[in-house]
């Protein structure tokens, strides 16, 4: 095993994420695995971090198929991306030793803004007006018009995502294993003119979610991928469906999502 893995680390680039970079390097290398300077030649990519460093190491290697992803902590506490403790290597490494870790595998979704290329999430897509005016979109789903929202914005989140920004406006929190997405109101203006569901709706992996934007001058909206804003500027249109790509991560046994969320939350 040790041949065939090359382990690349993702950190911020302050002193101290890269002090603890080199002392992991060194752990790494003392047990036979090799650490390599290109993501492109890892098929192991260790994110040191909080969950934010975790979404911005997934993105910046490029949502890769053939990598297990590695959360490291160095908050003190972990996170539902960070399943490991950068103060307690050993476990890690013992784990690695034992074979007893294993892979868990996540939806990620896939969304096109007008004709630009596809791009991918791992929390959620967000859209907001950016102005102090509501802003007006048609949802659609698989073709059928569903409702006319009014209000300051949407969020898209998948299940992993569903614990993040979907959970601080009352989104459910949604199990890894459903392969679904889950779509959640900012604000929503509900009067005798304008309706909107209310609450956050679930779709099935096999769905597709198209959102249309008012031609209206409130076009120009803020749009964010996990962590990243968009610099597309004018928008009509945005489809939204789950990806046919996964983002594979490592576990320890015995720490399952609903674990961690108790862990986090309760
Ligand atoms: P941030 O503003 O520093 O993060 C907000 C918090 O969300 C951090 O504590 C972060 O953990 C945590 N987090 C990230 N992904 C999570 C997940 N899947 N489940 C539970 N908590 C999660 O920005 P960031 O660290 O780069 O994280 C980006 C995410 O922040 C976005 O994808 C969005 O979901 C979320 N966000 C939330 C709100 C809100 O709740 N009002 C607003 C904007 C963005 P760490 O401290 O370990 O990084
Ligand atoms: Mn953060």
């Amino acid at each position: 095993m040790s041949e065939r893995t090359h382990i690349f680390i993702y950190s911020k680039h302050d002193e101290s994420s890269l002090q603890k970079k080199s002392i992991l390097t060194e752990m790494i290398s003392k047990q036979g695995f090799n650490t390599v300077d290109d993501a492109d030649s890892a098929n192991i990519i260790v994110s040191l971090g909080g969950d934010g460093s975790f979404l911005q190491a997934v993105r910046k290697t490029g949502f890769r198929q053939d990598c297990l992803y590695a959360g490291i902590s160095t908050t003190g506490s972990l996170g539902m991306y960070c399943d490991f403790h950068f103060h307690d290597m050993e476990t890690v490494i013992q784990a690695v030793q034992h074979a007893e870790i294993e892979v868990r595998r996540y939806p990620i979704l896939q969304v096109i803004v007008d004709d630009n290329p596809p791009f991918y999430c791992l929390n959620e897509f967000s859209i907001r007006s950016n102005i102090i005016k509501t802003f007006v979109l048609d949802v659609e789903i698989d073709g059928l018009h569903f409702e006319t929202f009014r209000g300051d914005g949407m969020i898209i989140a998948t299940p992993t995502g569903s614990t993040a920004y979907n959970k601080s406006v009352n989104g459910a929190v949604v199990d890894p294993l459903l392969p679904c997405f889950q779509v959640s109101e900012l604000a929503s203006v509900n009067s005798n003119k304008y309706r909107t569901l209310g609450s956050s709706f679930i779709l099935s992996g096999q769905r597709q979610l198209t959102l249309r934007l008012q031609q209206d001058g409130n076009d120009y909206p803020t749009m964010g991928m996990d962590n990243e804003s968009l610099s597309i500027q004018h928008v009509e249109s945005v489809k939204i469906e789950l990806s046919d790509r996964i983002v594979k991560t490592v576990k320890l046994k015995n720490n399952s999502f609903w674990e961690k969320v108790k862990r986090t939350y309760l």
